[in-house]
């Protein structure tokens, strides 16, 4: 009986911010890895999510958005997104339902207009393609393809996981054969410190409706397990950074109550992430211009 040979491969998930890089991530890994929000550039870091099945490994990295870059960070992100397309087997253009093709896309279609490996057009959010019976998906299609020779393209919705299946079908048929690079059973290669400070993130970001995500950061200080009668609890101290005090009160809302409700929401889903109970603090803390102080970008894990 001929056995087809292990494939693997780097698979990069490139597109602008909010299109739906993070929820295809999460679906595909099956595993909340990648924060999710409604609001763009939420996802800072190269995130590298781990897809194994019996015939094959895929490894995922999660690329914040390509744009202009204001500020040291900005900088950071466009340069890790970019440096996220060297060495990839298959690039995944992700782009969504919209009347017309976005200014940045066509950014960063220009960029990706120099790489090597095959480029998949994947174009998500068609779940609400009924609501939009102006969007005209096939002429939109058409002019993507105009903009760069993709290999293949894909219409699908990450939210209700709609072709999502054909998509990873058609990124493992083109990946190489090679090894299993990681544990069966790994998802990530990101540091728990890592995941639990974009909880907190994820919860602020979620609550506060105003323009926190671009200048407020999670530092996890420490984790300490601590044995109480026959429970473990974990202890978790967390600082959260923003650049003006105007900032700090909205974090920490009237009496308290906004840092409270994103500590329940986090220390939740920490309790389900780790299997143990949590016992989260955390703390605010004004530094002006942080974007742009590399010791604290470093600790965050950039
Ligand atoms: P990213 O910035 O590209 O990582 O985008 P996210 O994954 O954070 O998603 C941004 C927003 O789009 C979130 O509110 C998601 O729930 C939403 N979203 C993602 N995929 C879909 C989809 O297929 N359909 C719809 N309707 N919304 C989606
Ligand atoms: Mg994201």
């Amino acid at each position: 009986m001929a056995q087809t040979a292990f494939r693997s491969g780097y698979v990069s998930i490139i597109g602008r911010p909010n299109v739906g890089k993070s929820t295809l991530l999460n679906l595909i890994v099956g595993a909340k890895i990648a924060i999710i929000t409604d609001k763009p550039q939420t996802t800072r870091n190269r995130i590298l999510g781990i897809k194994t099945i019996p015939e094959a490994q895929v490894i995922f990295l999660d690329t914040p958005g390509i744009h202009k870059p204001p500020k040291l960070m900005n900088k950071i992100m466009v340069k890790t997104a970019m440096q996220a397309t060297s060495g990839m087997d298959i690039i995944i253009f992700l782009t969504q339902v919209q009347r017309k093709v976005h200014p940045q896309d066509i950014f960063i279609l220009k960029c990706l207009g120099r790489v090597k490996c095959p480029v998949f057009l994947t174009i998500n959010k068609c779940d609400l393609l009924p609501k939009h019976p102006q969007i005209d998906i096939e002429n939109i299609t058409q002019r993507y393809q105009s903009l760069l020779d993709f290999r293949e393209t894909f219409h699908i919705s990450a939210l209700k996981n709609r072709n999502v299946d054909a998509l990873l079908e058609s990124v493992i048929g083109l990946l190489p054969e090679g090894p299993m690079y990681y544990p069966q059973e790994t998802v990530t290669d990101l540091s728990e410190e890592f995941i639990l400070a974009e909880i907190v993130r994820e919860k602020l970001t979620m609550l506060t409706q105003q323009e926190l995500p671009y200048s407020t950061g999670v530092v996890v200080e420490s984790i300490e397990e601590q044995e109480k009668g026959d429970q473990t609890l974990v202890r978790i101290h967390a600082t959260i950074y923003v650049e003006r005090s105007s900032q700090k009160i909205i974090v920490i809302g009237k009496n308290g109550n906004m840092l409270k409700r994103a500590g329940t929401l986090a220390r939740k889903d920490m309790e389900t992430m780790l299997g143990l109970h949590v016992f989260l603090k955390l703390f605010v803390k004004v530094r002006e211009r942080w974007t742009e102080n590399k010791t604290i970008l470093k600790r965050m894990g950039l």
